[in-house]
């Protein structure tokens, strides 16, 4: 087995208020707990909901000072005497869901993400972007020793994300998927995802820009709502018979495109909502949902297994993550694009600089 000499202070970005901005400092190394691991992040992605995190402008408070992150991927370094099936050397990755408790309704049917006693990384828990990192043994994504640490980091949040979406879609092979933001960080995975798993994508964005990267990625179609002159006809139209697309993923980070989708998605179709336009409500007219028996839900992150599935459709080559590397250092840069909506892709820190 591995030995891991574990520094006693280490490099971190830490949210000491609510509004941010984030300190590069030097905090203490946490020891694990018996059914924890400790893990030498060394890539983390930056997901908006960091951004969210700092800000404190979600109605869920977040704990404070705050080391952010959940898109960790490294080495495991140190566990506790209760952790069995993994060893020191091996790799993992630390997710949005650090833990849970495991024996709640919830938990016992693999629906941990819903425990009310989940914990959050980089939200009630502190995260990954600091170098050594806590989370439950049971929790942490295990990561083939082949993968790249660097690209895999992404798949940790954005891709278990659109891939349990797309699950909870539940559309079969050569069905056709709307897929809402698809020129976006994690529509650009939805589209792969969805081509991986035998769907048809039909991206919709705005821009020609985005519209050829859609294209690029897989997606059968691309519906530019800027260009657009009756959006819900050139979607349905996207479909071979003119019915609409059999599920919607609605990535989008403004309410309109929440409002729409039932009126393109097809009769017994399912609209799944992902993104979290900040105060949005939903509404469809109960008479179309009614007798076009549409399906309207909600889709939060996946569990282990969705984990370990969503991770081997990257390792198959399936899915390719665009990504920018910078420093941990320079994180709060990374949250100054994000605030200005600047950012193509996936921003990944590399911890050790
Ligand atoms: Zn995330
Ligand atoms: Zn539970």
């Amino acid at each position: 087995m591995a030995k891991f000499d574990v520094p006693k202070e280490q490099w971190a970005q830490v949210v000491e208020k609510s509004g941010g901005p984030v300190v590069y400092k030097k905090i203490p190394v946490q020891q694990p707990g018996p059914d924890e691991v400790l893990i030498n992040v060394k890539y983390s992605g930056v997901c908006h909901t960091d951004l969210h995190a700092m800000m404190g402008d979600w109605p869920l408070d977040t704990k404070l000072p705050l080391v952010g992150g959940h898109e960790g991927a490294g080495v495991v370094v140190a566990k506790g005497e209760l952790v069995k099936d993994i060893e020191l050397g091996d790799y993992a990755g630390i997710k949005w869901l650090n833990g849970s408790c495991l024996a709640c309704s919830f938990c016992m049917q693999a629906d941990e993400p819903l425990c009310p006693h989940a914990l959050l990384s980089g939200y009630t828990v502190d995260g990954s972007f600091q170098q050594y990192a806590i989370a439950k043994a049971a929790h942490v994504a295990r990561i083939p020793k082949e993968m790249d640490l660097e690209a895999v980091a992404p798949v940790l949040c954005a891709g278990i994300t659109v891939y349990k979406g797309l699950k909870e879609s539940g559309l079969r092979p050569g069905q056709y998927v709307a897929i809402v933001g698809a020129g976006g960080g994690l529509g650009s995975m939805a589209v792969q995802y969805a081509k991986a798993m035998g769907l048809h994508a039909i991206g919709i964005d705005g821009g020609e820009e985005k519209g050829k990267s859609v294209k690029e990625l897989g997606a059968t179609a691309y519906v530019d709502f800027m260009s657009s002159k009756d959006l819900v006809q050139d979607v349905k139209n996207a479909t071979p018979d003119g019915l609409g697309p059999h599920a919607v993923l609605l990535l989008a980070v403004s309410e309109k495109p929440f409002q729409q989708a039932t009126e393109y998605v097809r009769s017994r179709g399912s609209v799944v909502c992902i993104g979290l336009p900040a105060g949005a409500y939903l509404k469809a007219p109960v008479f179309d949902t009614v007798i076009r028996m549409i399906s309207i839900k909600g889709s939060y992150v996946g569990n282990r297994q969705d984990t370990q599935e969503a991770l081997d459709f990257f390792g198959r080559g399936l899915v390719k993550v665009p990504f920018k590397t910078v420093g941990l250092s320079e994180l709060q840069n990374v949250y100054d694009l994000m605030k200005e909506g600047k950012i193509v892709g996936r921003y990944v820190v590399d911890t050790s600089r």
